[in-house]
């Protein structure tokens, strides 16, 4: 196993598993079979995992579709040299059709004058620009209201140099079973749309809808593509409903670093600002070069646990923000430079990062995002 050894900086680094990623990419042809297409959706650094390192994995699996929230985004992975259809789902800005036309970056379209720049762009290209429209059914978010859909589609044909690829939406609650109602109407609200487009003369090459959890749930969502990111990166646990079939993903990102400082504590001292901890014994504490700064939430203060040794010890007294303190006290042959291990997997032991994300009170993508810039990713790959 690789470890961040080299160039001696600072020892917390997060371990990027590509196999992982790989096997939960394949998992999810599976469970959506063929006809179906992936997306690899890498908005937000693929959920602070690494656009690039974990595009051009995807792409060694044959994904023929990445997803990404802005044309910024996009730009990375074509400056990284990936080929491959890019849709950007937050569309563009005021200034970027230019960038998006000459960068092959699909945008997803929800306002006319949208639609109008980027014909003018496509226009001066040469070309003629592939968009995907979203519908909203109920999110509420981005999207043409469902029941301005016919009306949005009627406008769009006086566009010579646009041309409709797709049709999209996205739910609210594809991840509670409570709410398949819900789900059900902004399916079928979807559907009306797709049927108003058709009949406005735009040939739907796509149509998708499904986040991860509506691809492992909603089958009938599945439309002829797919959207899935948490999935890929192997959270699920707070993201997918209870189904039938457990899902086999594997965790992707590990966050580790090692022990910096070792010392006794006795009776009655505190620990950290705000003395929020006190030692009801003598103690062995271990200074930890990670903190909020590093994404490691302060709202773990006294209540996250880090792996060391085969053992999990508790973290005690505040997160600052650039130290965590860990009791080390049961940690048998506990030395200054042990590894430590604070999301993810180690031998058999594991946190993942959907525990953390209980324990701090959030859903694990803000976990997986918050792993800030100043931890240096590290990618592992065998196969
Ligand atoms: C983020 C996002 C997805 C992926 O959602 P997951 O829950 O991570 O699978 C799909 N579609 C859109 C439009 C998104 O913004």
């Amino acid at each position: 196993m690789s470890e961040f050894e080299s160039g001696g900086g600072r020892p917390t680094w997060a371990e990027i598993d590509l196999d992982a990623l790989a096997a939960n990419f394949r998992e999810v042809r599976r469970v959506v079979g063929g006809g179906v297409r992936v997306m690899g959706v890498l908005k937000a650094d693929a959920y602070g995992h690494g656009a690039v390192a974990c595009a051009r994995r995807l792409d060694a699996e044959g994904a023929e579709w990445f997803g990404v929230a802005t044309p910024e985004e996009g730009l990375e992975l074509r400056r990284a040299g990936l080929g491959q259809r890019v849709l950007s789902f937050g569309g563009f800005w005021e200034g970027q059709a230019e960038l998006c036309v000459r960068e092959r970056i699909v945008p997803v379209v929800y306002r006319l004058d949208m639609a109008e720049a980027l014909d003018a762009a496509a226009r001066t290209a040469g070309v003629s620009a592939p968009v995907h429209v979203k519908v909203d059914t109920g999110m509420g978010r981005l999207g043409v209201r469902h029941d301005e859909a016919a009306e949005f589609a009627s406008r769009l044909r006086a566009l010579s140099h646009v041309r409709v690829e797709g049709l999209m939406t996205h739910f609210a609650a594809a991840d509670e079973p409570g709410r398949d109602c819900f789900t059900e109407d902004q399916l079928k609200r979807f559907r009306e749309a797709a049927a108003a487009f058709r009949e406005h003369g735009h040939a739907l090459v796509y149509e998708h809808m499904a986040n991860s959890a509506a691809a492992f749930a909603h089958p009938e969502a599945r439309g002829n593509m797919v959207r899935p990111g948490g999935v890929l990166y192997g959270l699920w646990r707070d993201v997918l409903p209870t189904l039938a079939e457990k899902p086999s993903l594997l965790p992707v990102m590990a966050v580790r670093s090692r022990v910096t400082l070792l010392k006794r504590v006795h009776r009655g001292e505190t620990l950290g600002y705000g003395c929020s901890f006190e030692a009801s014994r003598e103690m062995l504490v271990a200074t930890i070069p990670a903190g909020y700064h590093d994404g490691y939430a302060r709202a773990l203060s006294n209540r996250g646990r880090a792996i060391l040794r085969g053992t999990y010890a508790p973290v005690v007294g505040r997160v600052s923000m650039d130290l965590t303190l860990v009791d080390v006290t049961g940690v048998r042959g506990v030395e200054l430079g042990d590894r430590v291990t604070l999301l993810g997997t180690d031998g058999e032991l594991s946190i993942p990062a959907e525990d953390v994300a209980k324990t701090a009170g959030t859903i694990s993508y803000e976990i997986t995002c918050g792993i800030s810039a100043r931890v240096p990713r590290l990618q592992r790959s065998k196969g």
